[in-house]
């Protein structure tokens, strides 16, 4: 057995070792915030449990329903591998499906058996699926698990705290029910979206991260839909909680299908669209500019000497700056104008229903905001600060410099390598070159 092999095959064994040696554990190494919090969150979901195990108590119902919905999450998990390989491939956002079954576990379950569930199917998650465990440490999963716990047992606590504490009770009960189980499926959510954020890492804590994409949030809000029905499936035949995981394996199908379409035009490193994407925008807006007779601008935009960066810094921080760079551009256009990548160090910006002598203010702010650009990178020694940045900038309007998107690229190329050649760190128009 060669040593690539032989290192495989010890993996698992390594990863167990460490897994249960606390010394070894990556947690250790996240920073001092994250480890308070990890602590906090796990010791929250930890004592919910334990006060639930000493107060509760199961019927053998219990157990049955216990047991099929962690049978059908285990099915679910192991049928949807392939997908979930796939959307862990096309690294766009991450929801997971399993809330279907711990939210159904909220309104049927005793809540100590609702933890037991959720560690099953995460310990499932962690084991299983060989792509997720090399990439995410024992410590996240273990996290994540905490945090699902402590999400079902706050959601429980306040449906018990309505007028309907209790599935039963609720279905008995016309418009207030179906207000007390809105206000347990409401508290899911955004219980989930509010604790989960301060256990991300600091560039990625917005506000975008805090309540998703519109996406993100109908999957969520479909996910929970579907726990609900799981849940009266449930309280009237335990076995027709089965029906639900058709519905679910499509729905999974058809999220990896949004998320390929989006990997498909978006650039990995800068997060904006790449050429493909940029240019179906550009089809659109020409479309729609022919139509309304208005116009748009495009903006083609280069760093200058970005080669000394990449030369003085290294590659990793060169990419740290055109990820900032990026930053900066979105942040000087308009919500509705769409910024791409072309590759490396040149972006282009469409400006829609815009003014042709607008496009140069516009423009002109875009180069002011590279210029301000302070770009803190990691060094041998500490941190260092890489500023003194400069872009230049090339512009076409529709429809004066051309009627197609190809035209209007390539004019604005040919101002954009003017300004190149003219001294950089400066805008040119077409309409300029004459
Ligand atoms: P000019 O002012 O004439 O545009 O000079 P320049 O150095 O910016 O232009 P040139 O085209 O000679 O070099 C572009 C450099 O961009 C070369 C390449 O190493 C770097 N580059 C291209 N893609 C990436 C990337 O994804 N990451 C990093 N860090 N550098 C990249
Ligand atoms: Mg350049
Ligand atoms: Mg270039």
């Amino acid at each position: 057995m060669g040593t690539a092999d032989t290192d495989l095959a010890d993996r698992p064994a390594r990863s167990f070792r460490a897994a249960v040696s606390p010394s070894q554990w990556k947690l250790w190494n996240q920073r001092p915030g994250l480890i308070a919090y990890c602590l906090l969150i796990e010791t929250a979901a930890a004592g919910a449990t334990a006060n639930a195990v000493c107060t509760e108590h199961f019927s053998g119902r219990d157990l049955l329903v216990f047991g099929l919905l962690t049978g059908c999450g285990l099915l679910q998990a192991e049928l949807g591998r392939e997908v979930e390989r796939l959307r862990l491939i096309s690294g766009t956002p991450h929801i997971n499906l399993t809330s279907v079954w711990s939210f159904a576990g909220v309104l049927v379950l005793p809540s100590a058996l609702v933890t037991g569930l959720v560690a099953v199917l995460y310990a499932y998650l962690a084991v299983r699926s060989p792509y997720r465990a090399r990439r995410i440490s024992a410590f996240r999963v273990v996290f994540n698990a905490a945090l699902v716990i402590v999400t079902c047992q706050a959601a429980a606590a306040v449906l018990s705290r309505t007028v309907t504490p209790n599935l039963d009770d609720a279905l008995r009960a016309g418009w207030t029910g179906f207000g007390s189980l809105a206000l347990a499926t409401a508290a899911y959510f955004v219980i989930a979206a509010l604790i989960t954020v301060p256990g991300l890492n600091a560039p990625d804590r917005s506000l975008r991260t805090l309540f998703g994409s519109w996406g993100d949030n109908l999957l969520e809000a479909a996910t929970l839909c579907l726990g609900l029905m799981t849940a009266l499936a449930v309280t009237t035949m335990a076995e027709l909680a089965l029906c639900v995981l058709p519905p679910l394996l499509v729905i999974h199908r058809a999220v990896l299908v949004k998320q390929l379409e989006i990997a498909a035009t978006t650039d990995e490193k800068t997060g904006l669209f790449n050429t493909t994407g940029w240019h179906t925008l550009a089809g659109r807006e020409l479309d729609r500019a022919q139509r309304a007779a208005s116009s748009f601008g495009v903006l083609m935009v280069d760093l200058d000497r970005f080669k000394r960066i990449n030369d003085e810094h290294g590659h990793l921080s060169g990419d740290a700056v055109l990820r900032a760079v990026a930053a900066a551009i979105s942040g000087a256009v308009r919500d509705y104008d769409s910024v791409g990548r072309f590759g490396g160090e040149e972006f282009v910006v469409l400006l829609p229903d815009i003014h042709r002598t607008d496009v140069r203010v516009v423009a002109e702010r875009v180069r002011q905001a590279v210029e301000r650009l302070a770009v803190e990178v990691p060094a041998l020694n500490g941190r260092r600060t890489i500023d003194g940045l400069s872009a230049s900038i090339g512009i076409a309007t529709y429809p004066e410099s051309g009627s197609a998107i190809d035209r209007l690229v390539h004019a604005a190329d040919q101002a954009l390598y003017t300004a190149k050649n003219t001294g950089r760190n400066k805008v040119v128009s077409s309409a300029d070159l004459g």
